[in-house]
């Protein structure tokens, strides 16, 4: 799974080498050092290391979801335009919102559910929630969030940055439904 989430990392280094705004390179390297970090976390065995990782996934999916929500909406050469508007939204804490996922473009209706409940399922174990607080069963089974995490991650970044050879070979070993539809389509 590690070897995994070194791939991603160099994917995701390699994107911000080539993207045109200094605010899509900073998201895209900010991702890469949240996930360097879980590597770490990935094997101290302790309770809340588990949470830790969760803060990590929750974190990079937002930078992933608001990446996807700008471009979006402004053209590429826009960069003062989504500078003002996330400096905007930073003041008004709402630097992610759950609309950025929810209404985000190009992603059909049923995935957009699907991310959803795999985001808040992260979530739930970084806020005081029933599961983190009442639930028996206190430990994530960090590989399968990962997983989950992941096939949204890179179903994400292929709807940013178009079809791409190793990002579809790792959904391709590990199953990720999701983006495994986005990269076979990509390539028949
Ligand atoms: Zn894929």
């Amino acid at each position: 799974m590690i070897t995994t989430v070194d791939r991603v990392i160099t994917i995701l280094q390699e994107i911000s080498n080539k993207v045109s705004t200094r605010y899509e390179k900073m998201a895209l390297i900010r991702m890469s050092s949240l996930l360097t970090s879980l590597k770490r976390c990935y094997y101290c065995n302790n309770e809340s290391s588990s949470n830790i990782i969760a803060f990590l996934l929750k974190l990079c999916l937002e930078i992933m979801f608001q990446l996807k929500y700008f471009k979006d909406k402004y053209d590429k050469d826009l960069e003062d335009n989504f500078i003002r508007e996330l400096s905007k939204r930073s003041r008004k804490g709402s630097s992610f919102s759950i609309r950025m996922l929810t209404e985000s473009k190009g992603i059909p209706g049923k995935y957009k559910k699907d991310f959803l409940k795999i985001y808040l399922k992260i979530c739930s174990y970084v806020h005081p929630s029933y599961e983190f607080l009442l639930s028996e069963q206190q430990k994530i089974n960090v590989d399968n969030l990962l997983l989950e995490f992941l096939d949204v991650l890179l179903y994400v970044l292929l709807t940013c940055y178009g079809p791409e050879g190793r990002t579809c070979d790792i959904c391709r070993e590990h199953g990720l439904k999701h983006c495994l539809r986005k990269c076979s389509r990509a390539i028949s």
